[in-house]
């Protein structure tokens, strides 16, 4: 079903007016985790006014340590509504557990499965049941059949709504937190009639290198980022490393705009 030998034309996710896979590249930004209410005002009124469409946090957050911040859970969803409708904004938001399935088919526009779930067949069956758009992240250490594998779970339920989200995958490198498979990424494009999403911040882990791989991103075809800011990213509760200053994902904003038009 993910094929494109299966389906020819190229799909296009529609979520209110914003349309992903059609020419225009999409961004998703906003924080890691949501926080709280003034941080998410704040972080998506300056992401909106430099081009994003889509608000992004978490409320449940997959940490590999339990001691660390595990997000605001419900309340965390109830910000992230809250904010996106004040600002015009549909939210992306990741589940982690299928007995929040209702909260996310009656709050989130988009649901996102992240890469430590991305073979969580339960969690996967049970988002394609919820019929809503699906921002599907590759798992760290997974090949790109088995991330359209992943998807094939999805779209087997009757959602045809999937966006595949390169994030990086483990490698022996370490200058980098993970390998953002830029490669990978064109070879899903050439596979599947899905949009594909990078995810340059994860793989980034540290701030000075999200632009580049974010540009990089573009540059190979991406038809959406989704991108970490933070009003404070020095203080953040989770990957304060690699999370952009409003100010500088401005910048951000208008070096893709550059690109784009010249691609
Ligand atoms: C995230 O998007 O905040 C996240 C936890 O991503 P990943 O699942 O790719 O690590
Ligand atoms: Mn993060």
């Amino acid at each position: 079903l993910s094929s494109n030998e299966w389906k020819k034309e190229p799909t296009i996710v529609n979520i209110g007016d914003v349309n992903i896979g059609s020419n225009k590249i999409v961004v998703a930004a906003g924080p890691c985790a949501v926080e709280s209410e003034e941080q998410v005002e704040t972080v998506a009124k300056a992401v909106k006014r430099a081009g994003a469409s889509l608000l992004r946090g978490g409320a449940y957050k997959p940490r590999t340590s339990p001691y660390s911040f595990q997000g605001l859970g419900e309340e965390g969803i109830r910000i992230l509504r809250k904010v996106g409708d004040e600002v015009g904004m549909p939210i992306v938001t990741e589940i982690m557990d299928t007995r929040d399935s209702l909260i996310f088919k009656n709050y989130v526009d988009m649901i996102q499965i992240g890469a430590r779930n991305a073979q969580n067949f339960s969690l996967l069956r049970e988002v394609g049941k919820l019929g809503k758009p699906v921002l599907l992240k590759r798992g760290l250490g997974n090949t790109v059949e088995e991330w359209l594998q992943a998807a094939e779970y999805i779209l087997f339920e009757g959602n045809g709504n999937v966006v595949l989200c390169e994030r990086g995958i483990r490698t022996f490198e370490r200058s980098t937190r993970f390998t953002l498979d830029i490669g990978g990424m064109v070879a899903a494009k050439l596979m599947t009639h899905l949009p594909i999403c990078a995810d340059p911040s994860h793989p980034a882990g540290k701030r000075e290198l999200v632009h580049s791989l974010a540009l990089a991103a573009v540059a190979a075809g991406a038809d959406m980022l989704l991108i970490e800011v933070h009003p404070t990213p020095e203080k953040a509760l989770s990957d304060a490393e690699q999370q952009l200053t409003p100010e500088s994902f401005e910048i951000l904003m208008n070096r893709i705009k550059s690109l784009a038009k010249a691609l």
